[in-house]
């Protein structure tokens, strides 16, 4: 039997983290460029840290673990992360991806995958059937790229239904993880192919670093990973690769505590004057409810809620004290984003109007501060007249 998950954040698979020189606790930061060769044809097991760096590797294998995968490659960001995941796909393919993406993965597959002549459809992958009609109306469709839950309506896809759905039409299976984090789901053991992660959110979790991983699943994928991502030099740096691996140590009790004060902050706000429909994955009443508590071990921490009018949702945003208006999530900081204006600007208009993506929409990623110090700023920041 091997180590529990919040062993695994601190100590890795085979507690590696404990083999450093000297009985060091910390990830010695190996910063260099490139490693001097003990004679010809010999090599340390390193040679040049565009391929590979031994404190980046060691946060490697942690999230390999974490993710239940055959290997991981940090890169210096989510979008590097998934730009050498498209590197994957040929000319010609069709991609059928969840419909209300991260903003910046739809600005990515318009702006690079479409010039490499790869194309992309958006379906509502939360609704089986959808997704197999997309799939059909495109021919030439190699791959399913799923967000569950999405952002920023927090829809739940079925993973393993959409692994049922990849194996009857032979696709690639590839699920971005950043909302749920390995702590609280590992699309790989539920069929996934590959799973993308923004590192810059909960996993790294302190708002302060960009990182990214893209986590395999067999030993051919993972060795054409490895030649793109030296090719491309997508890799995060020594530091960086420290930072992260000190993030990770606290995951488990981040998620706990994040996830404790997403759910109060959302019972309370579904009670709240001026605040209409409230989107939290851990209400008993959202529509994908059941179908994550199928295949994830909790809820996260990330709302996304309407009020009544636009000028009410500005008012959030500007009156918003301990709460930061802020792109970005998964940290200990509270942060409240305007989906509209920030992450989802770059998606077209129409788009955005049939997603629910409104001037009325606000989202909020919940941190790990005290529950009532959040709950009375984002009062204040509603309102003078609370409760229905
Ligand atoms: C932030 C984010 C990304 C992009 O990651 P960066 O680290 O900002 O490059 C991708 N997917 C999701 C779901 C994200 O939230």
């Amino acid at each position: 039997m091997g180590y529990g998950i919040e062993t695994r954040c601190i100590h890795g698979e085979e507690g590696i983290t404990r083999e450093h020189a000297y009985g060091a606790m910390g990830t010695p930061i190996y910063q260099t460029a490139t490693f001097a060769h003990p004679g010809v044809g010999r090599s340390t097991g390193y040679d040049y840290s565009r391929e590979s760096n031994p404190t980046r590797s060691e946060l490697e294998k942690i999230v390999t673990s974490l993710e239940g995968a055959y290997d991981t490659v940090a890169c210096s960001s989510g979008m590097a992360a998934l730009a050498v995941c498209l590197e994957l796909l040929d000319p010609g393919a069709h991609v059928v991806c969840t419909e209300d993406l991260y903003g910046g993965s739809v600005r990515m597959f318009a702006a690079m995958g479409e010039r490499h002549g790869i194309t992309f459809s958006y379906a509502d992958t939360s609704d089986e059937r959808a997704a197999e009609e997309a799939v059909r109306r495109h021919p030439g469709t190699k791959a399913l790229y799923i967000e569950t839950p999405s952002n920023p309506t927090m829809k739940v896809t079925d993973l393993r239904a959409m692994r049922r759905l990849a194996d009857r039409y032979g696709l690639l299976l590839i699920a971005d993880n950043t909302f749920l984090s390995p702590y609280f789901q590992n699309p790989l053991e539920l069929g996934a192919d590959l799973v993308v992660h923004s590192g810059t959110k909960f996993l790294g979790g302190h708002n302060d670093t960009l990182a990214g991983f893209l986590c395999s699943a067999d030993r051919e994928t993972a060795a054409r990973i490895r030649f793109l991502y030296k090719t491309l030099g997508a890799s995060l740096s020594p530091f960086d690769s420290f930072l992260l691996i000190r993030g990770i140590k606290t995951l488990p009790v981040r998620m706990e505590r994040q996830q404790q004060n997403a759910l109060a902050l959302a019972r309370w706000l579904r009670e709240q004057k001026g605040i209409g429909k409230v989107l939290y994955v851990g209400l008993p009443e959202h529509p994908g409810y059941e179908v994550n508590r199928g295949q994830a071990r909790g809820s996260g921490s990330m709302i996304s809620f309407y009020t009544d009018t636009p000028e009410r949702a500005k008012r959030i945003l500007e009156r918003v004290r301990l709460i930061s208006y802020a792109e970005s999530l998964g940290g200990v900081e509270s942060l409240v984003t305007y989906p509209m204006l920030q992450t989802h600007g770059d998606v077209p208009e129409d788009v955005r109007r049939r997603l629910g993506i409104t001037d009325c929409l606000l989202r909020l990623s919940v941190g790990i501060e005290n529950e009532a110090d959040l709950l009375a700023d984002l009062g204040q920041a509603i309102g003078e007249e609370q409760g229905k």
